[in-house]
Formats: structure tokens, C-alpha cells, sequence
């Protein structure tokens, strides 16, 4: 009779020392296991000498380690790194390293494709394909962390420095309806025998699934991000579909909420600057009353993102002054506030880019070349680095 083999990426700590009691082993051992996948990147179970030889035979017969393959690897000239990674059935998905001076932060996806279909958001344009499992997930980390330290030279272990400091799941997909592979990964990244990342260094953006936000905050409460993109419901649902199910009062209760499980933190509102759209200093002064309401404010800051456009979204980019004057309402409102630059873009990295890959791997070259035709049409600073600084 064929047995099916379990990938050990798909198991969080619980789960594995449940595997290890039924291969008759002690629950150390599965710490031991853990920290061999996780810590030392090892997926060849004969490398892992201080585990039973006994134990090794058993693994290799019903076990493996398996991220998703790589299709693609590109690195920016400002030192951005690019893959897409094979989720099978022709979907691919990608994962975005972003290097600075005293961090490195790992874009992951959750989705292959995305069911929300945001009016500014180039992923929502080409539907859901699938949902990701925990083995696609913390693999895309997994790969990431493993192959930067092999590039660098730098070994693999707890002694070896770390390359990825910090996570956002910000990548292609809402990962709130993919709850449970999603939770399952998070656990992974903060847990002290795999990834050991604070949950202050791991971010949950979503569209505003109330719902999972609520039980987020029970499982696993990392830190928010919520892609607001509109100061009042008419606007917002035009823009963010999910916002007729859930909207504005609703998702700004359930963050409020968040925050009494993550105390001391404040959730980032995702604010893309969509020109006459969304960026007058009415819009901002709206946003301003309703974060800063008496009763229904919320501890947070803003993150302003100038759009990349593209066509079918008939939206076009705000101006680099109106960005400057709409962070100034915020900001002499006592609202802290950030404008997104914009990194690898010449690999095609920036955020609402995503699309397009999943169904057909060989259309790298052939975005890049659509990149180009795009820098003709919108500008040469399509898809540059946007120099503001607030
Ligand atoms: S912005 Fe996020 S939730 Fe909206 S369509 Fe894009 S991937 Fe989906």
C-alpha cells in the first residue's frame, strides 16, 4: 500500500511533537527536529546527527522537507531579491526580500491570486487561483532566510547572523481567508525553536476580514496593518469590495478591539495615494476625525503609498506634492505618518505588481519588457524609486 510522506513544513510545533508521539519518540526530539528544518535548513534527515539513527531511517521512509520550488530569482540595483516560487498547477507566487541598514524584511504571500479584487491592486485583476498551504507559507521564509545566508556565505544555525528580522504577509493574497495555514505560519516565526521573531517584527496586513481579525487577536496577535485607502464608505467601496461586508465603523471597532490583545502596539493604515480619488486634505481631515474620534480612535499611524498604475484600473498616481500636503494634515493632527518609497522596482517588486506570473511562468521577460512600455506611457519615474521624504 503507497503511504503518503508528510512534509515537515507543514506542521507547527504542537503538531510535530503530536508526529514524533506517533512514531513512539519523545516530544524533545521534535524540538530537536524543529530546530534542525528551521534553524539549520536542513532537509536531508541524514545531516541531522544528533537525532537516533533509528529515527532518521524511520523519517526518510514517511517524511520530507519540501519549500516550494524556484522558478525565478532576480536582484534589484538597490539590492531588492525577487523570486517566484511554484505552488503547482502553473501557479507561482513570489516573495520579495527587502534589505536596509539595520533590518531585512520578507514580503510573503498567502494566496496564489487573490479574491478580493481591489480597484488600485493588480493581484485582485486576475482572480483566486488557491489557497496557500503552511508549507508554502513559512517555506517561502524558509527558502528566503537559507538561500540569503548561502549567497553571503553566512552559516546556517542560531550562531549564524540572521537575515530576515522582519516578515509582512503583504505579498499576493488576503491572508485572513486563508486563515488557518496563515495562523499556523505565524506560530512558526515566533516560536523560540524555529524563527524566534518577536511579534512586534511580523505583520498581518489585511483588507479588513472583521471577522479573522478578531480571531487573530486570540491566536496569534502580531502586529496589523489594514489597507484602509478611503476616508469614508461610499469611497471605500469602490475601492476595497470586502468593505460592503464589513465597513468603516465595523473594521475600525475590530481594530480597536485588536489592540486591547496587542497593547502597547497601533495598527498601520495602508493608505494608497490614488490622484483626485482619495488625496484632497478633505479626505485627510475625514481620516483625521475618524482615528482621532473620542469614542472610537485608535492608536495607530499612517503609511502613505504612492500608486504604480496600470491600465486596467484607470487610476493614476498622486502627485509628489499632494502626497507631502495630505501627510501634513496627519501629521498636525498628531498622527504619525510615513510615505512608502517605492524599492526594486526595476525587478518588477513593487507592491501591486503581483500579478500576472501565476498561470504562466514564462512571462517574467515579458513584464519586464511591459514595465518598460509602461515607463513610456506613464513617465520615466514609473515604477522608481519615489524620493519623498516627509
Ligand atoms: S490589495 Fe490585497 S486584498 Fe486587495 S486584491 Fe490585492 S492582494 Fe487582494
Amino acid at each position: 500500500m503507497e503511504t503518503t510522506l508528510t512534509n515537515l513544513l507543514d506542521l507547527d510545533p504542537a503538531q510535530l511533537i503530536d508526529y514524533c508521539a506517533q512514531l513512539g519518540e519523545k516530544p524533545f526530539r521534535a524540538k530537536q527536529l524543529q530546530r534542525w528544518i528551521h534553524q539549520f535548513g536542513a532537509d536531508d534527515f541524514d545531516n541531522m546527527t544528533d537525532l537516533a539513527k533509528s529515527l532518521r531511517e524511520k523519517l526518510k521512509t514517511r517524511a520530507h522537507v519540501t519549500a516550494p520550488a524556484v522558478i525565478s530569482d532576480h536582484t534589484s540595483t538597490d539590492g531588492t531579491r525577487k523570486w517566484l516560487v511554484d505552488v503547482g498547477n502553473g501557479n507561482a507566487v513570489e516573495t520579495v526580500f527587502i534589505p536596509e541598514e539595520n533590518r531585512g524584511t520578507l514580503c510573503i504571500s498567502t494566496q496564489a491570486g487573490c479574491a478580493v479584487n481591489c480597484r488600485f491592486c493588480s493581484t485582485g485583476k486576475q482572480g483566486f487561483n488557491r489557497n496557500l498551504t503552511v508549507a508554502e507559507i513559512i517555506g517561502q521564509l524558509w527558502m528566503a532566510e537559507f538561500e540569503l545566508r548561502r549567497t553571503k556565505g553566512i552559516e546556517p544555525g542560531p550562531k549564524g547572523e540572521r537575515q530576515i528580522t522582519n516578515v509582512v504577509m503583504m505579498g499576493m493574497g488576503e491572508p485572513l481567508l486563508n486563515y488557518e495555514p496563515t495562523a499556523t505560519a505565524l506560530k512558526l516565526m515566533l516560536d523560540d525553536n524555529a524563527y524566534g521573531l518577536s511579534r512586534r517584527r511580523v505583520t498581518l496586513s489585511t483588507s479588513g476580514v472583521v471577522p479573522m481579525i478578531d480571531k487573530l487577536s486570540q491566536d496569534v496577535p502580531v502586529a496589523l496593518a489594514v489597507s484602509l485607502h478611503a476616508s469614508n464608505d461610499e469611497l471605500r467601496n469602490g475601492l476595497v469590495p470586502l468593505n460592503k461586508k464589513y465597513p468603516l465603523a465595523e473594521l475600525l471597532a475590530a481594530c480597536k478591539r485588536y489592540l486591547e490583545f496587542a497593547p502597547r502596539d497601533f495598527i498601520t493604515f495602508e493608505y494608497c495615494m490614488l490622484d483626485g480619488f482619495n488625496d484632497s486634505d478633505e479626505h485627510a481631515r475625514e481620516l483625521v476625525a475618524l482615528v482621532n474620534h473620542p469614542v472610537t480612535g485608535i492608536n495607530c499611524k499612517f503609511n502613505l503609498i504612492p500608486f504604480n498604475p496600470f491600465p486596467e484600473s484607470g487610476l493614476t498616481r498622486s502627485k509628489n506634492p499632494r502626497i507631502k500636503a495630505f501627510a501634513e494634515v496627519l501629521m498636525n493632527a498628531g498622527i504619525v505618518t510615513t510615505i512608502r518609497k517605492t524599492r526594486g522596482d526595476d525587478i518588477d517588486a513593487a507592491c501591486g505588481q503581483l500579478a500576472g506570473e501565476v498561470q504562466d511562468r514564462t512571462r517574467v521577460q515579458a513584464r519586464m519588457e511591459k514595465m518598460a512600455e509602461y515607463q513610456q506611457k506613464f513617465g520615466a519615474d514609473f515604477g522608481k524609486i519615489v524620493e519623498i521624504r516627509s
